[in-house]
């Protein structure tokens, strides 16, 4: 018998009636119990009438269980920032889903062509463009140093970009920068490149970093980084931004009893 249950449970039709049979492990829809679709079922206990009344599937309660509910990705929430321009959000999601148009990019497109980068004589693939190109190499450097960070040197992109992303945090204006400043780094880079590549203007890495400071502070004067922590004064002071917003005391109330 519990050798042939399954066959069974499949072709035995459950009557609902009052609902109090098992939603996931009876075959009350005929086509078998709906656990056999399910890769991990949500609620092992939930009855037929905990979802179906009367002849109606109440889908919502449904799918808000069965919806797998995860944490938002880190990627999602840096480089959505409201922070940050929109292009450069694309950009970035581009960037990091291998969407921009670079030799080993398009390579995986069936295309095949010769690539030069435009700042040396590598080969123009998306992890020497931005992490190990000498000029891209100085300006990483650069904001490093500025910013008294340990160095997050990586072969390629992405683990250096999560190597800022660990730096990240709200609980500092320093912290709130690092979590958009690869943004702005990779999108002066893809600029400069670009730049050189269609018409013919040689960036130093000095003039991409000035790029990078200006796009910073005009966003610091759009959306003024707020004043957390003692170390935040030396975005100040090294001039990275050109103020900061203070921090509103919390309010304290005194009861008289
Ligand atoms: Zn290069």
């Amino acid at each position: 018998m519990l050798r042939s249950k399954d066959v069974v449970v499949g072709n035995t039709r459950l009557l609902v009636h009052d609902g109090s049979s098992s939603f996931w492990f009876e075959n009350w829809l005929g086509g078998g119990p709906l656990a056999n679709d399910q890769a991990a079922v949500p609620t092992l206990e939930a009855q037929i009438s905990d979802f179906y009344n009367a002849g109606t599937l109440h889908l919502e309660t449904l799918s808000s269980i069965i919806r797998q509910r995860h944490p938002p990705m880190i990627s999602r929430r840096y480089i959505w920032s409201s922070h940050i321009l929109l292009r450069i959000s694309i950009y970035m999601w581009r960037l990091l889903n291998q969407a921009i148009s670079l030799a080993d990019v398009l390579e995986g497109f069936g295309f095949n062509m010769p690539s030069k980068c435009s700042f040396c004589s590598s080969c123009e693939i998306v992890d020497h463009l931005f992490s190990q190109c000498p000029l891209v190499d100085d300006v990483w450097n650069f904001f490093e140093h500025l910013l008294d960070i340990l160095s997050v040197h990586y072969l390629d992109v992405l683990t250096l970009i999560q190597g800022y992303w660990a730096r990240a945090s709200t609980s500092s204006a320093t912290g709130h920068l690092l979590s958009i400043l690869t943004s702005i780094v990779c999108w002066e880079i893809w600029k400069a490149r670009n730049l050189q590549f269609f018409d013919g203007v040689v960036l130093f890495a000095f003039q991409v970093c000035r790029r990078i400071l200006a796009e910073v502070h005009a966003i610091s004067i759009a959306i003024p980084f707020t004043h957390r922590m003692a170390t935040d004064t030396r975005l100040f002071s090294v001039g990275v931004i050109p103020f900061l917003k203070p921090r509103v005391p919390p309010k304290v109330t005194t009861l008289n009893w």
